[in-house]
């Protein structure tokens, strides 16, 4: 399938300049000045509506607290299961013009119970007749999920097709997370540039290809089934969770109308292209692409897309959410991205037009989702 990643290309296109894993900036650059600062610490649209974000029943009104505060509107809880499933769905009722919710699937119920798998449409649906917009996959179908024979699970496993016709029939949303950065495939040790976020969660690593299938294999498996369900509308999280290669997410929105994406937790991904080559694949999708950012919100800790977990202040908080305001907006140069853990290089704004902003901010995600069902406004 595509063109695979690779990092020596990449440097040489975006002219950063990392040696042995260490970015030293931009090559041969002094530091530049920022172009114009204008009005990127709001939305244009004045609100806004996060089609990524991580919550339970119990921090619901910490995370309308942070959304009052941060101009999101309205937040998709993208992916909850099991008990999870249950009372979250029972204590966002008064807030349903507020928040939303994706069902997710326990895959280790497949290993008690051999019939899991046959229940898994009626689960769905149950699910989406309580309230839910969708489904999330998780990363785990295609890296670690096994049948009770202990066999790992192709996403385009014939054994699945039920939960997408399904999908297909009762006209739920699928969202995939597949797979992971290029960096957590690649050998983890220093030169890793993503060494730091792995010591952090060395779980995150599928370098051992004795254990993991290939990144563009599990790819591929989730883009057979994409194709093969043109009328279901697929939320491809993480930029299509190849954010490090637009021109490969280019091909892919080409070639599969259904294929939406959200940006969650890839400001600093999107940000290593030129600001050109960023704002032409903005522009090119403005129909398809969604704001998200991957904040989490539990009580013993929350994340903001990625690194630490903690309680975050308001101004945490308020330099989180403008980071993705000047991004978009802005044409200001080098500036810090949201999530410095996921390597330490600096992005420039990509000043989008305000019809693919409105689009990136509310509308696609609006309209994805069928909001006007739910009395958002
Ligand atoms: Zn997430």
């Amino acid at each position: 399938m595509s063109k695979r990643y690779n990092r020596r290309e990449f440097v040489l296109a975006t002219g950063a300049a990392f040696a042995g894993g260490i970015i030293t900036g931009l090559s041969g650059c002094k530091s530049p000045k920022p172009r114009h600062t204008t009005s990127s610490a709001v939305p244009v649209t004045g609100k806004v509506i996060d089609a990524h974000l991580h919550l339970d029943a119990t921090t619901i009104d910490r995370c309308l607290t942070v959304m009052d505060q941060n101009h999101i509107h309205y937040g998709m809880n993208i992916g909850i299961g099991g008990e999870q499933f249950e009372a979250f769905q029972q204590a966002y009722q008064p807030y349903k013009d507020r928040l939303g919710m994706m069902y997710a699937f326990d895959w280790q119920s497949w290993q008690s119970d051999p019939d899991y798998l046959s229940k898994t449409p009626d689960l769905l649906e149950n699910a989406i007749e309580k309230g839910a917009h969708g489904v999330k996959i998780w990363k785990d179908l295609g890296l670690t999920v096994k049948d009770p024979n202990g066999d790992l699970v192709r996403i385009d496993d014939e054994r699945l097709d039920p939960i997408w016709e399904r999908a297909e029939k009762i006209g739920c949303i699928v969202a995939f997370h597949t797979v992971d950065p290029v960096a957590f495939f690649e050998p983890w040790n220093e030169q890793n540039e993503r060494w730091e976020e792995l010591e952090l969660h060395p779980d995150w690593s599928f370098a051992d290809r004795t254990v993991y299938p290939t990144r563009d294999d599990v790819l591929e498996q989730r883009n057979n089934v994409i194709r093969a369900y043109p009328k279901v509308r697929f939320q491809c999280v993480h930029g299509a969770n190849y954010s490090e290669n637009l021109e490969v997410v280019d091909a892919w929105m080409d070639e599969m109308p259904n294929m939406y994406v959200d940006t969650s937790a890839r400001i600093g991904e999107f940000g290593r292209h030129s600001a050109e080559e960023g704002k032409a694949f903005f522009e090119k999708y403005q129909d398809r692409l969604m704001f998200g950012t991957d904040r989490v919100f539990r009580k013993d800790g929350e994340v903001q897309g990625a690194g630490p977990s903690k309680i975050f202040t308001r101004e945490e908080d308020q330099k989180f959410y403008n980071i993705h305001w000047r991004y978009f907006q802005s044409t200001d140069i080098q500036f810090e991205h949201p999530t410095p853990i996921q390597g330490s290089w600096k992005i420039d704004g990509i000043g989008l037009s305000e019809k693919a902003l409105t689009k990136l901010y509310w509308d696609n995600a609006f309209n994805l989702y069928g909001l006007d069902r739910f009395g958002v406004t």
